[in-house]
């Protein structure tokens, strides 16, 4: 007869329980501004994941060959924002050059990054 004892290995899944709550909490955040950031892209209006007040502004700066650059996003209200560098855009999201001449710089925000 084989040694069969009543296992206690079902520990691994009440382990997940003490997950620490911080680190959810950031990958939360960080996933919704990441949604946000694809909608506001896409042309779509969403709430600041942070305030829940104000809405997300976005804009992918990059080459319009390559379609790579990196999106500024922020919010109108409570000025925080998301900084993605090396993105790829979506073949409807509208690319603005890189070009320091492109008056939109100057309109973004001193945005607070949250990350
Ligand atoms: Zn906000």
């Amino acid at each position: 007869m084989s040694t069969q004892r009543s296992t206690t290995n079902n520990s691994c899944q009440q382990d997940a329980e003490f997950a620490p709550v911080t680190s959810t909490m950031t990958d939360q955040i960080h996933n919704a501004w990441l949604h946000a950031v694809l909608d506001v892209l896409e042309g779509l209006h969403h709430t600041c994941p942070s305030c829940k007040n104000g809405e997300v502004k976005a804009v992918f700066f990059g080459d319009q060959q390559s379609r790579r650059g990196y999106i500024l996003a922020w919010c109108d209200r409570c000025n925080t924002g998301i900084h993605i560098s090396r993105a790829k855009a979506n073949k409807n999201v509208h690319i603005e050059s890189r070009d320091p001449d492109n008056p939109l710089h100057k309109q973004i925000p001193n945005f607070r990054p949250i990350f």
